[in-house]
């Protein structure tokens, strides 16, 4: 699971994820294990704040 502190919760990365990963809780983005590293939400991000190894 990731966290993303500075998250503004635009929920645009919640939109695209083909794989429902992404949960907004409050303003903190979430992602569990079912990521599969398709990376459409690092784009997605107006603020860059999603890092994919
Ligand atoms: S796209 Fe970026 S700012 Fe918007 S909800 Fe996702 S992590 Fe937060």
């Amino acid at each position: 699971m990731m966290e993303i502190k500075d998250c503004y919760g635009c929920s645009g990365c919640v939109a695209v994820c083909p794989n429902g990963a992404l949960t907004l809780v409050d303003v903190v983005e979430r992602m569990d294990d079912k990521c599969i590293k398709y990376r459409i939400c690092k784009h997605v991000c107006p603020a860059g704040l999603i890092k994919i190894e």
